[in-house]
């Protein structure tokens, strides 16, 4: 064995950083292992955060930036690789990653969320070619035309207000008639000119030729459908825990959250879960940085006693 770390972080999102900034400050021998170059997570594709405390409006890749930073000051170890599996039968913990295994006493899973798809005809055909996971990104290739936003949640509304300072009109289509967002967005995107809200419906088909022409909008109500032109379909309809790798010795829910209270201890000693991957009522920037905290305070607890 080359080396035996107290503590892996797998993924380096507001979770992963910061259980990397309190597991330094905790002086243990700690890795983080990150799938891509830039660290940050979901957090930056998010064009503004306005609700963490101190850092009113920051823009999203900035606020991913800054947490690394902090993450570097103090001398963490990042490592950028794939994890494949996690063997957890022992005491010494085997992550199983696509340049070997390494070996570690704790591990703390951080790996986030993605995007969750309508799989519909013309999504998979049209991504890059008009439709979008992310507003941020490539909003700005539809300055003055017609873009529509699918889902109902704070993604759905922040991404609709966001298109409507380019886009000549915006429509958000919701499968209810009620939307999941937080009330200020709400009222936020109620009060935007540009965004029209086409209630109880979904979009079932999506068409083009080089680009998105346009898509069918079904009624939830009566199953009538209709055309609706549009150059750009943006979906935020949710997310879907990043726990694949993860073996099913560590429980999960049906829809594959890590089972974990606020503690961050799974069901396997020495394993902690913190972020979006983990079972929660509230996943935000910082609920998942206070669980970054928590679970370096569980590994210690652990890495004290075993
Ligand atoms: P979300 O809150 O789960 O909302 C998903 C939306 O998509 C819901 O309105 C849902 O409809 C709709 N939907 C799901 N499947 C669908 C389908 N197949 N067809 C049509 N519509 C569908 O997800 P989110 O907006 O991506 O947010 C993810 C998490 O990040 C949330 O916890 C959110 O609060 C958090 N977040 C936080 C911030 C922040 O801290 N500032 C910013 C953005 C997001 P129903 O409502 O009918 O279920």
């Amino acid at each position: 064995m080359d080396q035996l770390y107290d503590v892996i972080i797998i993924g380096s999102g507001p979770a992963g950083l910061t259980a990397a900034i309190y597991a330094q400050r905790a002086r243990l021998k700690t890795l983080i292992i990150e799938k891509e170059y830039a660290s940050g997570g979901q957090i930056i594709n998010t064009y503004e955060v306005d609700n963490y405390p101190g850092l009113q409006g920051i823009n999203g890749y900035d606020m991913g930036v800054k947490f690394k930073e902090h993450a570097d000051q103090l001398e963490a170890e990042f490592k950028t690789v794939e994890v494949l599996d996690i063997d957890t039968s022992s005491d010494v913990k085997v992550v199983k990653t696509t340049e070997g295994d390494i070996h570690t006493k704790s591990i703390i899973i951080a790996t986030g969320a993605r995007y969750r798809k309508l799989g519909i005809p013309g999504e998979e055909e049209f991504g890059g070619r008009g439709v979008s996971y992310c507003a941020t990104c490539d909003g700005a290739f539809f300055r003055d035309r017609t873009t529509v936003v699918v889902g109902g949640g704070d993604v759905a509304v922040e991404d609709a207000i966001f298109l409507a300072r380019m886009s000549k009109k915006v429509y958000l289509i919701h499968r209810r008639d009620e939307l999941r967002a937080q009330k200020i967005l709400q009222e936020k995107l109620f009060e935007t000119e540009n965004i029209e809200c086409i209630w109880n419906s979904t979009v079932t088909e999506i068409h083009g030729d080089q680009q998105v022409t346009d898509i069918i909008v079904k009624s939830t109500v009566d199953g009538s459908t209709r055309k609706l032109d549009v150059d750009g379909v943006f979906i935020a309809v949710g997310v879907i825990p990043n726990s694949e790798v993860i073996p099913d010795t560590i429980k999960k829910t049906e829809s594959k959250y890590i089972i974990a209270n606020e503690d961050c201890k799974t069901n396997i000693p020495g394993v902690f879960v913190a972020g979006d991957v983990r079972t929660k009522a509230l996943r935000q920037i910082i609920t998942a940085a206070s669980d970054g905290a928590n679970a370096v305070t569980s590994a210690q607890e652990y890495l004290m006693f075993s």
